[in-house]
């Protein structure tokens, strides 16, 4: 897209044309239209980075459960193992693939012909292979160097091929890599038939406008290739990088439920397509309305609590306490939300506590059924805000009614 003056410069050259200037509107919307059409699909890998967490172990039956409620919402990919953790896992891969969801099942391998072959034998037509492309990892993890991660790829991409799998070359480490040697690798994919490049920000020590340069570079670089982002959340980044990739012209992108994933996470699955639907007005096709039930069947089976405040999901993110919020989205939603909290399964609530106003406690009192007026709030309000401030909390339902028929020891409303 133009800049807009470079538009406004080139609508005015064009004004003595006026049908030349509305065929060039009707492109320009054209072009954005295809731009927010891009097609992106979803790898969700809660059951291979998710459970890759330091303490987070799924058993067979959470994994069915996990990928069938994926699979449900319209996710187009679930890493859904590694084969080379041990029987217990082959057996849930095997599970796994036999539930015939519609959602292919990709497995996480090191890019080595055993465990392509094993990953076969589990039942799966698609993989992702691994390698470290980093000076750093393939220098002082491997003790390699570049040309034996080049003919590594080689060999694995090539045997993967001949089996007529679908093969995603894992970059493990392309953040920290050299830009030309990512591009020799994608070359390698491309001529054998690679399916797609993951670009992975292993340690999570990337920006969005970076990640931005780097993906387009890529993409520019070798069109042919699909390029998959996977992105950490070490500095917080985690959905903003994963975004700006889809926004750079990546096609596949990974997420896990809540964010899961190896030390502070991947990207969140719930915030990556509520993002790209509120932020970019980019559709996934993913159902959002199971994403809280989700994020606590998750956090559940993984034993890490879902906090109050997690983006999207959190139990108090459509919570409103201080008057002026409360009174603005009592009198239209749209005030102080940016989505409706149905959309992901949630319910608003009016809060009342120390920062609380009289519009806010007297809808508070008619969803309990009582009326109130603004007269009687008053002083209801200052006992709420006096028992808040004591309790260092919101008051509860039974706190409010015991309030208002002055069951306190403070008087009785008026
Ligand atoms: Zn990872």
């Amino acid at each position: 897209m133009q800049t807009n003056s470079v538009k406004n410069r080139m609508i005015m050259a064009m004004a003595p044309y006026p049908s030349e200037v509305a065929a060039f509107l009707l492109l320009e919307k054209v072009m954005e239209n295809q731009e927010k059409s891009q097609q992106v699909i979803i790898d969700d890998t809660t059951l291979r980075d998710g459970e890759q967490t330091a303490g987070v172990v799924f058993s067979k039956r959470e994994k069915t459960a996990i990928a069938r409620m994926l699979d449900s919402i319209g996710v187009g990919e679930i890493e859904c193992g590694i084969h080379a953790m041990g029987k217990e896992e082959q057996s849930s891969i095997r599970t796994l693939v036999d539930l015939g969801l519609n959602a292919r099942l990709i497995t996480w391998n090191r890019a080595l012909v055993p465990e392509i072959e094993a990953s076969i034998a589990c039942g799966v037509q698609a993989v992702d292979i691994s390698l470290s492309v980093s000076d750093q990892m393939i220098v002082h993890k491997l003790r390699k160097n570049r040309e034996a991660v080049k003919e590594q790829l080689k060999v694995a991409l090539g045997f993967a091929k001949s089996r007529n799998l679908y093969v995603s070359v894992g970059g493990e480490d392309a953040s920290r890599a050299d830009m030309g040697f990512l591009v020799e690798l994608m070359e390698i994919t491309r001529s054998l038939g690679g399916d797609r490049f993951r670009f992975c920000d292993t340690l999570g020590i990337m920006d969005p406008f970076s990640m931005f340069d780097k993906v387009t570079y890529l993409r520019k670089s070798v069109p042919e290739v699909d390029i998959e982002v996977h992105t950490h959340n070490d500095l917080g980044m985690a959905t903003a990088n994963a975004i700006a990739g889809i926004r750079a012209g990546a096609k596949f992108v990974n997420t896990t439920i809540n964010g899961l994933g190896e030390r502070a996470g991947n990207a969140a699955l719930e915030e990556v397509v509520m993002g790209l639907k509120h932020a970019c007005g980019v559709e996934t096709g993913i159902d959002t309305h199971r994403f809280r039930e989700m994020s606590l069947f998750v956090a559940k089976a993984s034993h890490r609590p879902l906090s109050v405040s997690k983006p999207v999901v959190g139990s108090r993110v459509f919570a409103h306490e201080s008057g002026l919020h409360a009174d603005g989205v009592i009198k239209d939603p749209h005030n102080y939300e940016g989505f409706d909290p149905a959309e992901v399964g949630l319910t608003r609530s009016i809060v009342v506590g120390k920062h609380s106003g009289s519009g806010g406690l007297i809808e508070r009192y008619r969803s309990m059924g009582i009326v109130v007026s603004r007269k009687q709030a008053e002083p209801l309000l200052e006992q709420t805000r006096a028992m808040s401030c004591k309790r260092k909390r919101d008051l509860t339902n039974c706190e409010l009614i015991a309030i208002y028929l002055g069951e306190e020891g403070l008087p009785k409303a008026a």
